[in-house]
């Protein structure tokens, strides 16, 4: 039996599985099949499940007993950050290379409660640190609309799998755009919910106070799906919130805002043009769709132009403090010296590749006794000025459009200084850093030696206010 899986959604695949039309158990086929054929080159999957067709039968058996919930049967990614019980989970790190998850995380037993199929897990940048997954310690990931061009990162597993049919959506984590730069690069939808609507239980720490979990998918509504299910408050995640009590209702009239010279920081090179005219085009798309616009406009610079380095600032202070805990004591692999710290120094110089040692010792610098003040507290306190910048906004708009991302993807070892790397990231890291919702969604293309490059634009709003990214959003896509 042949699925279609290119015009495939949630919403399709749960009508046509409670109507019989094929079961769980073929629609998952369909994908391993696919999976087994792009995979090699793709590079997306670091590992497909064995139990992947009984999953799909247990689902099977609740559709036919009519208990069917809207993910039962839908056949998804998993990034190898987020931990299943019983299954391999390496931050594709090979300091974790062997490691085996003790527990669900909060989202995976959601899914799991709702009936998903887990395909595999999925490619991403060494413990999320990256925009390219060409940090992984695994190879990196091809973009399927161009193989000789980068995914995206650090999510680009997941967003190359959706994006060639591998898949149906998958789950990301997103600290300063890991899942919107690789939506944006793939052609997919990526959501980046509000700082605390979906638990952070079970996903490998990067920066705790920038970390969110989210889904890849094909479509507005899929993602929304995806994210109805994983929300919510959690008793194993403190800083989790059930926004969605408070701020359900949406305004009658939405406005949103483009912010004039917020490309100010950043010297944007190359596919500039084309990302500056998609942009004006959704939001023409938006007027024309009856939205309210307005244009912000700044004088002089604004905590917008310093959310970059006060990202990589912060990002690396937290994520040295969360891989202390990579010794070779407590988890994975171990690299025996003289003495303990000598075991210490010979596992992480050797589990950890070097992007990774990198932030570690820049994050370990900007918290020493001597530069704290001039550079991580300096950091928080721009956080703050970015937080009321944001907060101003939303006074005068619902949400604020800004492309996702300066360029369409990069070539696959283009970009050797770290520091360009980190600049493709200069508008994504914000809504992080202000902890507010955001979404990537597909929207023109530029073409480059006769392949057609998807681009991205990306809609805020404030906290909790994922309901208006969605109303909005989805007026930016066909289907
Ligand atoms: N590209 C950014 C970084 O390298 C974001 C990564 C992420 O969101 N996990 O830190």
């Amino acid at each position: 039996m042949s699925i279609d899986l290119k015009n495939l959604t949630i919403k399709k695949a749960h009508e046509a599985l409670t109507r019989g039309d094929f079961t769980a158990v073929q629609l998952a086929g369909s994908y391993l099949k696919n999976i087994e054929e792009k995979n090699p080159s793709l590079n997306a999957y670091l590992e497909v499940f064995d139990d992947v067709l009984s999953q799909a039968e247990k689902a099977d058996k609740r559709i036919k007993e009519g208990r069917a919930a809207l993910l039962t049967g839908i056949p998804m990614a998993i990034k190898d950050n987020i931990m299943i019980e019983g299954r391999k989970v390496s931050a594709a790190s090979k300091i974790l290379e062997n490691y085996t998850a003790a527990y669900d995380a909060t989202v995976i037993r959601k899914l799991k409660e709702a009936g998903a199929v887990f395909l595999g897990r999925t490619n991403m940048d060494e413990f999320a640190m990256g925009s390219s997954t060409e940090n992984s310690a695994f190879g990196v990931t091809k973009n399927p609309h161009d193989t000789s061009r980068v995914a995206g990162g650090s999510s680009g597993g997941g967003a190359a799998a959706v994006a060639a049919d591998m898949a149906l959506a998958a789950l990301g984590s997103d600290t300063g755009g890991s899942i919107r730069q690789p939506a944006s690069f793939c052609g997919v939808v990526g959501l980046k919910p509000t700082y605390g609507a979906v638990s952070r239980y079970g996903l490998i720490a990067l920066g705790s106070s920038l970390d969110c979990i989210g889904p890849l998918a094909k479509t507005v509504e899929d993602a929304r799906i995806i994210f109805d299910c994983i929300k919510g408050k959690d008793e194993f995640d403190g800083t989790s919130v059930d926004f969605t009590k408070e701020l359900s209702a949406i305004p009658d009239t939405i406005s949103f805002t483009a912010t004039k010279n917020f490309l100010g920081a950043v010297d944007l090179k190359d596919l500039r043009e084309q990302t500056l005219e998609s942009y004006s085009k959704a939001c023409d798309t938006l007027s024309a769709a009856g939205f309210h616009y307005k244009t912000a406009e700044f004088q002089g610079p604004t905590a917008f132009d310093y959310s970059l380095p006060a990202y990589y600032i912060i990002m690396p202070a937290e994520a040295s403090a969360n891989l202390a805990r990579f010794d070779g004591v407590k988890y994975g692999l171990y690299k025996g010296g003289e003495a303990l710290l000598d075991d210490y120094g010979k596992t992480r110089a050797f589990g950890f590749g070097e992007e990774v040692r990198r932030r570690i010792l820049v994050g370990a610098y900007v918290l020493s006794h001597g530069y704290y003040d001039a550079y991580y507290n300096k950091a928080q306190k721009i956080r703050t000025l970015i937080k009321e910048t944001f907060n101003n906004l939303f006074k005068e708009a619902d949400v604020v459009i800004w492309p996702t991302t300066p360029t369409a993807a990069w070539k696959i070892g283009e970009k050797k200084d770290p520091v360009s790397v980190y600049l493709s990231d200069i508008f994504t890291v914000s809504a992080n850093i202000a902890g507010i919702p955001a979404i990537s969604v597909p929207f023109g293309e530029v073409e480059v030696n006769g392949k057609r490059l998807p681009l991205g634009v990306q809609l805020m709003a404030s906290y909790g206010r994922e309901n208006i990214l969605f109303e909005v959003a989805a007026k930016l896509l066909k289907f």
